[in-house]
């Protein structure tokens, strides 16, 4: 017979040390020792003590003990086995160590995830192809070559949450940013700092032909999702203008040429554009309804079911409360059970919690929706202020117009080609 027994209620004497997921998810930690990361799981558990103790080096960064002996005794194994578990964590980047000499013990200061170089990308670009992560884009340079801390000066306040529920990060306008000057030291004289600004400003005015570049920045390759590069036929005895995918023979997993002339392109846009013009110059109201119901007939069945499944989840929440608080009342008098409350209590706050998350998500849903309604409304209203336009404008393609996806070209039975154009309106996104 052995001592262990079948667990049958929760249990107090016990205690938890918690291992984090990341350790078996991210790749990066993946190939650590299972040894390691137990151990990491247990210093983890000691910064406790230290955040009691107040251990902190001068830049508030906590440290702890933990003698080999300790780790020798953690894993039950030999001392130099210890010694190598310990460096494995060293070497990815999860606790630092620093030794303090005269037979002093070494500080250990933990690292959590998201202090290790070259793993945040894998958290936030989860939907990016591995290819597609290292790579450098024109955006990425372009900011590079903005970044002002490269002539010394630092520049805060840049970006903001939308609101402290909401995490995602929106950019504050140019005049709310504080600029601290020669906060250190530059690696760019200021003087070719200003020269490349400029340069950026004035790159697309620069066409030799005297076309303006008005697709500019709107134009996306369907495929692969980069923007178009723009080209000239200059050969040619009329020479016309064109677009091609930008990552169309580039390397190893460069896209397909999704070519399309500057004209036709023109033509169609223009032509959609005076479409939908005529229609809000007509009825407005008519062409919302239309908007409305042509993008999503479900949409009104759905605001239907949403609105039950609130109304059912508002009253079961309601419910619940009560029953909690009469079964608070009965263990309060001595009618039930410790062991039931806590059991009874459990199983309460659990249906709490997904009724409220429930709630929530049902709220949000709807509010999108009435959000869609007011953004067609708007796009409406924009679409009248251009009445019946003849010509494109960079102007004109930006207020109306999100992007425009080219498909690559396909030859229909008869030969013909054929070409699919996604024009993505502001607001509004594709209608048809
Ligand atoms: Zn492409």
């Amino acid at each position: 017979m052995t001592n262990t027994i079948y667990i049958h209620q929760p249990e107090k004497a016990f205690s938890f040390t918690r291992l984090p997921n990341f350790l078996f998810e991210a790749p990066t930690f993946k190939p650590l020792s299972n040894e390691a990361k137990v151990l990491y799981a247990f210093i983890l558990r000691r910064t406790e003590l230290s955040r009691k103790n107040g251990w902190a080096d001068d830049c508030g960064r906590i440290y702890l003990y933990y003698p080999i002996c300790e780790v020798v005794d953690l894993l039950h194994c030999g001392r130099q086995k210890a010694v190598n578990t310990l460096r494995e964590l060293q070497y990815a980047g999860l606790v630092e160590i620093q030794k303090q000499g005269c037979g002093k013990p070494n500080r250990i200061f933990p690292k959590s995830y998201e202090a290790v170089p070259n793993t945040d990308f894998k958290k936030s670009g989860s939907g990016t192809p591995e290819e597609k992560a290292y790579a450098w884009t024109i955006a990425q340079v372009k900011s590079i070559l903005k970044e002002e801390t490269y002539i010394g000066h630092s520049v805060h306040n840049k970006q903001t949450n939308i609101s402290f529920k909401n995490k995602k990060k929106v950019r504050k306008p140019k005049e709310e940013w504080y600029r601290v000057e020669n906060t250190h030291e530059a690696i760019i004289s200021e003087d070719v700092f200003r020269q490349v600004q400029e340069q950026i400003c004035n790159r697309r005015r620069r066409q030799k032909n005297g076309t303006t570049q008005i697709f500019s920045g709107l134009v996306k390759c369907a495929d692969c999702g980069w923007s178009l590069a723009y080209g000239m036929n200059s050969q040619n005895k009329n020479p016309y203008a064109h677009y091609h995918c930008s990552k169309y023979g580039q390397g190893l997993h460069q896209c397909s040429m999704h070519y399309i002339r500057y004209d036709v392109l023109y033509a169609y846009v223009l032509s959609r554009l005076q479409y939908w013009s005529v229609l809000a110059q007509q009825d407005g109201d008519k062409l919302l309804k239309r908007l409305l119901n042509a993008s999503d007939k479900e949409r009104n069945t759905a605001r239907k079911r949403q609105t039950a499944e609130l109304k059912k989840a508002e009253k079961r929440k309601a419910e619940v409360d009560t029953l909690f608080a009469k079964m608070y009342e009965d263990w309060s008098a001595g009618r039930i059970t410790e062991y039931n409350f806590n059991m009874l209590s459990e199983k309460y706050q659990g249906e709490q919690r997904e009724l409220d998350a429930k709630i929530e998500r049902l709220h949000e849903a709807m509010e999108a929706a009435a959000q869609t309604a007011v953004d067609a409304e708007k796009w409406i209203g924009l679409m009248k202020q251009y009445v019946n336009p003849t010509e494109l404008t960079a102007e004109l393609l930006n207020t109306l117009i999100e992007k425009i996806l080219i498909h690559e070209a396909v030859k229909s039975e008869d030969g013909s080609r054929e070409q699919e154009v996604e024009i993505f309106y502001r607001f509004i996104g594709k209608i048809e």
